[in-house]
């Protein structure tokens, strides 16, 4: 973007703040003050604007209602020790928004527009950022059409907004998954590399049968064959097998993980052999009845990590090793701490300061 990037800013008059109990928060129900806006129309994006965080007005005609023309991302904000606050990779989130805007033929967000929105909206809320060591601000942009059109074709006008929800620690249980046979997540030619919000409508159905069936997630496969494992949820998904980290390429089918690509160059750098290829599920069923699969988990910005205690397939459930003695996932998820509440001088250029 050439032109300056003048954003109005109203405030609230009066903050919610301290009515907020920051010790009993549920995820995504607690909303911060403000949100940072912006339109498309007329070939462009203007009117940024930062505003009370309030209800929209839509017609009921608008497209995004009835196709989906919508896509977001997620990304987090730390409190260090010295009462900064820690954003990680928000470029990598910029740059994934507008590989997803492609996909939907949605207008591209200048990372420079994305960039200047977001740290100024931080720079507003940042008394929401929690204090307290495993919460964090979760950051919402995303993007969608505003034509009212009942028409099938790309809207000629969106809405571009970021706002932001304190969230507690992520307590995160070790789960147990089910490898999805059937149903399927993505598939080649699709939209599934895009965090496209009918990817996430779809995923539901498939989801509630597996928590029917007493697991607390799925494993997804490809959609040709459902030998192979792409992600699992919401998280793409790693294992350990005699010492070696295996995950499935990012392509067609899988969202680009930003905590995955974290994890896979921490692991690089320790040495360890990292094998991004298609990954069997017999491979994985087979190591699991031998006894060298080490470590399953989920890598996301939700949880970091997601350990994966029990893996369901075709009526057999797989136990995996305590997760106390899982050496990698362990020691990752701690560095991946320490460099985002800014307890670890080499953040690998993985931290904005606001
Ligand atoms: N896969 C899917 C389908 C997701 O929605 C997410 C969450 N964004 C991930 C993987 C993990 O991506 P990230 O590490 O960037 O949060």
């Amino acid at each position: 973007m050439n032109e300056t990037i003048d954003i109005k800013i109203n405030k609230v008059k009066e903050s919610r703040i301290k009515s907020i109990d920051f010790n009993n928060i549920v995820f995504g129900t607690v909303y911060s003050d403000h949100m940072f806006v912006a339109d498309y129309y007329d070939g462009k994006w203007q009117n940024f604007s930062i505003e009370p965080y309030a209800p929209l007005s839509l017609s009921p005609g608008n497209a995004v209602l009835h196709y989906g023309q919508s896509i977001f991302e997620g990304l987090k904000a730390y409190k260090a020790a010295d009462g900064s606050v820690q954003v990680f990779r928000p470029e990598a989130n910029a740059e994934r928004l507008n590989t997803s805007a492609e996909r939907m033929c949605i207008p591209e967000v200048p990372q420079e527009l994305f960039m200047t929105g977001l740290k100024e909206l931080l720079s507003i809320d940042k008394g929401w950022v929690p204090k307290s060591k495993g919460a964090s601000l979760y950051i919402r942009p995303y993007v969608f059409a505003m034509d009212e059109y009942i028409g099938i074709r790309p809207s000629n006008t969106y809405k571009f907004i970021i706002f932001t929800c304190p969230v507690g620690a992520y307590y995160s249980e070790p789960v147990n998954v089910k490898i999805e046979t059937h149903f399927t997540r993505a598939t080649p030619g699709g939209t599934g590399f895009a965090k496209a919000a009918g990817n996430y409508a779809g995923s539901l159905y498939p989801a509630k049968l597996a928590q029917k069936e007493g697991y607390h997630q799925l494993i997804w496969t490809d959609a040709l064959t459902h030998e192979y494992i792409e992600e699992s949820g919401t998280m793409n998904v790693m294992f350990i097998v005699d010492g070696k980290l295996i995950t499935a390429q990012a392509g067609d089918t899988i969202l680009n993980g930003i905590t995955r690509n974290s994890v896979l160059t921490l692991a690089r750098e320790w040495g360890i052999e990292v094998v991004e290829g298609p990954v069997a599920v017999k491979d994985i069923v087979k190591a699991a009845e031998e006894g060298r699969l080490e470590e399953a988990f989920g890598t996301g910005t939700a949880a970091t990590i997601a350990q994966i205690q029990k893996i369901g397939y075709n009526g057999t459930d797989y136990e995996l090793p305590p997760v106390e003695q899982r050496e990698f996932s362990n020691k990752v998820l701690e560095k991946l701490d320490a460099i985002k509440y800014g307890e670890e001088p080499d953040n690998h250029g993985w931290i904005l300061k606001i």
